[in-house]
């Protein structure tokens, strides 16, 4: 038993035993004082009661009064906890409030989603770039207030991997990119950040490679024009000349191919808006292989094998300069006398171009890197093919206008198989056209 409870247990027993002395001293009537200390001590207990229960009731805001016994000791102890409470509680509103002085400092947009997909918190930035409003706009879901449909999708879809890129829904000249944490029991932490800058510069960029490729056209074909003119009259000038003059063609020829192929990376990039055509894969293909044996002059066994004859939807310009691009790549990365292997065939509903050769292959440390612009694993032999470096990057664009995607497998000294990956639903087959 704690000190509190014996020392209420003794002033109980000396209260009923000076009730009964004082009773039977003073009116010989022991019991009856006995059962009037026993009232009064209930009585007193019920009021301390009663106290204590006020006190909770009102929101514990009032100081406990002070009392006796295990009394006082219970009411001190409840207004020990309440002001460690009320201490606990400064801290964590302090705590708290610089969190959110710090988030409505920040230039970045937060945001606090709950699973449901209800708003619970954003800061300054957010109500700048999206329109919130405080506190209307609490506890609304999220894709009531941004209603891009992007956004829709790529909230819904809860794969956060990659950013996502949008306009801002009041200001169309912000561009915004929104990063989502997932944390708790599926709460969102969302972070956007302007980006209109960085669009600015890439359009700039973009614009600029496409202008000089475009004013560069000109001049070049005249040089290359005055050249050819100067070959076909050769044998009127030195004999020193021709080896100049050769090498003067070959290198307008390559910056002829580059600028094509810087023209036809900008295009794609600028995206447009035509409309997706029916294209025959088997003529295609074809006339591809057709074009690679022509640039092998039979040095290769270039074989097509097309599994199932299948119509494509995409943009026939497009596919035929990708799949040109890898062809002509194996050709040309394959010594004399190796194997080219064209193939289309569907595997998982999926339509496959690939294109394998037994030729010098690549080493594994540049195979992510091969699609960049002007990456060559070799560069010293790749511009000794009068290869431009733009291949590949043009064939994943091509690939990425077609939802599709681009896998490389090689092994150095053995070959490589370059395949191009399509979409079950850009594919149509002929035959069951034709039973229809
Ligand atoms: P390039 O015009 O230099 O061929 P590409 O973008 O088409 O540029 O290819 C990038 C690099 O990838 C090439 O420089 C070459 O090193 C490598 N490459 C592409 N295809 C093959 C292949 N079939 N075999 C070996 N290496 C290849």
């Amino acid at each position: 038993m704690s000190p509190v409870w014996r020392r209420e247990l003794r002033r109980l027993v000396y209260l009923l035993i000076l009730a009964v002395g004082c009773g039977y001293v003073f009116f010989d009537r022991p019991l009856e004082a006995l059962c009037l200390m026993m009232g009064a001590y209930i009585t007193w207990q019920w009021l301390q009661l009663y106290r204590l229960h006020r006190w909770l009731d009102q929101g514990q805001t009032t100081v406990l009064p002070r009392t006796l016994g295990i009394w006082g000791a219970i009411f001190t102890e409840n207004q020990r906890l309440q002001q460690s409470n009320i201490k606990h509680q400064q801290r964590l509103q302090a705590i708290i409030n610089r969190i959110q002085d710090s988030t409505a400092a920040l230039q970045d947009s937060v945001l606090m989603v709950d699973a449901s997909g209800a708003l619970e918190f954003w800061n300054q930035a957010a109500q700048n770039y999206l329109g919130l409003r405080n506190p209307v706009d609490i506890g609304q879901p999220i894709t009531n207030l941004i209603r891009t449909p992007e956004f829709k999708a790529y909230f819904d879809k809860a794969d956060y991997q990659e950013p996502l890129t949008i306009r801002s829904p009041i200001n169309p000249r912000i561009y915004l990119q929104f990063n989502i944490t997932l944390f708790g029991r599926k709460d969102r932490l969302i972070l956007i950040h302007d980006i209109t800058r960085l669009k600015q510069l890439e359009e700039m960029r973009k614009d600029f490679v496409a202008n000089v490729s475009h004013e560069l056209r000109t001049p070049l074909t005249v040089i290359a024009g005055y050249v050819e003119t100067m070959q076909a009259a050769s044998e009127m000038l030195p004999p020193r000349w021709g080896r100049m003059l050769q090498q003067m063609s070959e290198q307008s020829h390559r910056m002829e191919n580059l600028l094509k192929d810087l023209l036809m990376l900008s295009r794609l990039e600028t995206g447009k808006t035509e409309q997706p055509q029916p294209i025959e894969l088997q003529p295609l293909l074809e006339a591809i292989r057709r074009d690679a044996a022509s640039l092998s002059s039979s040095k290769h066994t270039i074989t097509l094998t097309i599994d199932q004859d299948q119509k494509m939807m995409g943009f026939y310009n497009e596919l035929r300069s990708a799949f040109s691009n890898l062809v002509f790549n194996a050709v040309k990365y394959t010594p004399e006398g190796g194997d080219v292997t064209l193939r289309w065939y569907t595997e998982g509903g999926k339509g496959h171009f690939s294109v394998s050769d037994n030729g010098i292959g690549i080493a594994q440390h540049h195979i992510p890197r091969l699609t960049e612009r002007f990456y060559r694993a070799d560069p010293s032999r790749s511009i000794a093919t009068g290869g431009t470096g733009l291949g590949l990057a043009i064939v994943k664009h091509v690939l990425l206008h077609h939802d599709g995607e681009l896998k490389i497998s090689s092994i150095e000294g053995k070959g490589s198989t370059f395949t191009c990956v399509f979409p079950a639903a850009c594919l149509s087959d002929n035959r069951d056209e034709a039973n229809q």
